[in-house]
């Protein structure tokens, strides 16, 4: 067994390409590094999730603008006062009231 762990940097590298052999024979032995890979992982995978909420939370620069001007039109629809009513946390009527709007006439 080789006695070096290799560092934090080696096994994010080898996470990413599995092409370094001695790590390939090294963590299969290695509880230590083993759980550190474990970690790494979880970093990466919260990481890549972050980045996609904070993307999907995001809004285009100029969706402020064309909400004000179309605000009625965008929000009618269910699907979007759902999308919306889950966004801040709030029920349905919650929301309706916050964003001031008519009735649903359906
Ligand atoms: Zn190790």
């Amino acid at each position: 067994m080789i006695s070096r762990h290799p560092s934090k940097k080696v096994l994010g590298q080898w996470l990413a390409d599995h092409a370094t052999p001695s790590v390939d024979q090294h963590v299969a032995t290695c509880q230590r590094c083993s759980v550190a890979l474990d970690d790494l992982a979880t970093a990466e995978t919260d990481g890549l999730l972050q980045a996609a909420l904070a993307s999907a939370l995001e809004p285009p620069t100029d969706l402020v603008p064309r909400l004000e001007a179309r605000v009625v039109e965008r929000l009618d629809s269910r699907r979007v006062f759902g999308y919306m009513a889950d966004l801040f946390g709030a029920g349905l009527e919650t929301t309706r009231l916050l964003l001031d709007l008519p009735e649903d006439e359906s």
